[in-house]
């Protein structure tokens, strides 16, 4: 029986974890990819406070070192289920289940898909979602980022040091993105804006060759590209929980502030928590308001 047990170690679930071993608690971290979560993705932040300049995967190893240092125990185990047993839960892994008194929802989210024909058989064939994992593949060729957010506005920039030529592509004329991020684009002469358009479709040999691009007024192009980028926002990871917990119109589970589900025992912390910001700052705040009321709510029991 663990006090609580921690689902995802992302920054969230691993801020979550070091603040109840402060409070004396034992926390088992489930994880079914590898610790990080989406920051790992990221060659450079930021935007946190102290760390002018941090790779995300040298952020996420130092949470991860800090909470097992802190004795938070990990296992990479996919979590499926929750059964609620009254005070007590258990966590229905793949490989297994743990009993807790509380549980932390900290899944974070996965990358949207275009949903262009074509697109599932093109992964690692030309079409990929991660940038800094795969652009040094495209040294001195030409390549394509979809999207108007962070992610986008961040890959095309990391892309245009390495590719010879970036078409960024998005479907409104303007970016949801930082305003710094796209002056910063604008200056680069190697990259390319292609607004108010989206992919259509996809042209392949044995690897992407093409795309097609369809402006709003209904006009097509070509371009010939060796690499899309898909950067166009990110699905919560909560499809398992949903009857468990209540979820909102796009997935997020519902909680303010607070980090309270409504279920009793459940919190959620991060990404897949509705919410305005999603930011590596506020997941990690996520991460210490959960543990928080986790412990408290553990105590009152
Ligand atoms: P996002 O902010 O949700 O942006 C997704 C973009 O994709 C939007 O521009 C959206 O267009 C577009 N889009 C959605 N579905 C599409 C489709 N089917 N076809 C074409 N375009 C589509 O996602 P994100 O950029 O991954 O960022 C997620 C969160 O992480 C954000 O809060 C972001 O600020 C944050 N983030 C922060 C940093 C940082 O702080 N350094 C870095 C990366 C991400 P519309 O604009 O038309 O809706």
């Amino acid at each position: 029986m663990y006090d609580i047990v921690i689902v995802g170690a992302g920054p969230a679930g691993l801020t979550a974890a070091i603040y109840a071993r402060r409070a004396s608690k034992s926390v088992l971290v489930l994880e079914a990819k590898s610790y990080g979560g989406q920051i790992v993705n990221t060659p450079d932040i930021e935007n946190y406070p102290v760390a002018a300049h941090i790779s995300g995967y040298d952020f996420a190893t130092k949470i991860y070192e800090q909470a097992t240092f802190l004795g938070a125990k990990v296992v990479f185990d996919k979590a499926v289920d929750i059964k609620m047993n009254g005070d007590e839960k258990e966590v229905v892994t793949v490989g297994g289940s743990y009993v807790c008194k509380a549980v932390i929802l900290a899944t974070g989210s996965e990358n949207r898909k275009l949903g262009v024909d074509g697109e599932d058989e093109l992964v690692g064939r030309g079409i990929s979602y991660c940038a800094t994992c795969d652009g040094a593949f495209y040294r001195k060729k030409t390549v394509a980022v979809v999207g108007g957010g962070n992610t986008a506005l961040e890959d095309a920039l990391y892309l245009s040091d390495i590719a010879e030529k970036v078409y960024l592509i998005h479907r409104r004329s303007s970016f949801r993105g930082e305003e710094s991020t796209v002056n910063r684009l604008k200056e680069r002469e190697n990259v390319e804006f292609v607004l108010n358009s989206s992919v259509t479709k996809l042209s392949a040999g044995k690897r992407l060759e093409s795309i097609e691009v369809t402006d709003t007024a209904g006009n097509t192009k070509t371009l010939d590209v060796n690499g899309l980028f898909v950067a166009v926002g990110r699905i919560p990871e909560n499809q398992n929980f949903g009857k468990i917990v209540n979820l909102d119109e796009a997935g997020y589970i519902i909680a303010g502030e607070d980090c309270l589900t409504s279920a009793k025992g459940v919190f959620v912390a991060g990404d897949n928590r509705s919410k305005s910001v999603r930011q590596l700052v506020t997941a990690t705040a996520d991460g210490a308001v959960a543990a928080t009321e986790a412990v408290k709510y553990i105590n009152s029991l």
